[in-house]
């Protein structure tokens, strides 16, 4: 029986030859997930932000249909 053997490749990123056996090599895979927590940080705030308008919203439709009652 064959053993699998990984393939290995060279990373995703252009210009970058490090050859790896993921999509990118360990160095560009550090970095793309440094990017993805960079932008999860500047998102977050906005996203409390549309979540606390949404509730205001949601209050303020409550309150008025009880009032309308
Ligand atoms: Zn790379």
């Amino acid at each position: 029986m064959l053993r699998r053997v990984p393939m290995v490749h060279e990373c995703a990123r252009p210009g970058c030859d490090t050859l790896t056996m993921g999509e990118l090599c360990l160095d560009h895979e550090r970095e793309s997930e440094a990017t993805v927590r960079r932008r999860v940080k500047r998102l977050l705030p906005r996203l409390a932000t549309a979540s606390a308008l949404v509730a205001a919203a949601a209050a303020g439709a409550l309150i008025k249909s009880r009032l309308l009652r």
